[in-house]
């Protein structure tokens, strides 16, 4: 099976599935790095990126708010 060979796309290791609650990202950090580029993109295309949407979207009020004040 090919399915545990998968690499972080943050840091390039193998990502473990079971058990891991940062799934598709090795460890906590990697996924909070991709979770900020995926914000700052969606300023660009405007949410309209559904695949990832519900992790983020309780999170992006309050960062959307907080970069508008920075802005
Ligand atoms: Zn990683």
């Amino acid at each position: 099976m090919e399915r545990d060979k998968l690499k972080c796309s943050e840091c390039k290791k193998d990502v473990i599935f079971e058990g891991n609650p940062y799934f598709p990202f090795c460890s906590e950090r990697c996924q909070l790095i991709d979770l900020g580029a995926w914000l700052e993109g969606r300023y660009v295309i405007n949410g309209n990126e559904g695949e990832t949407g519900d992790a983020g979207s309780s999170l992006s009020k309050e960062d959307s708010e907080i970069k508008k004040g920075e802005i």
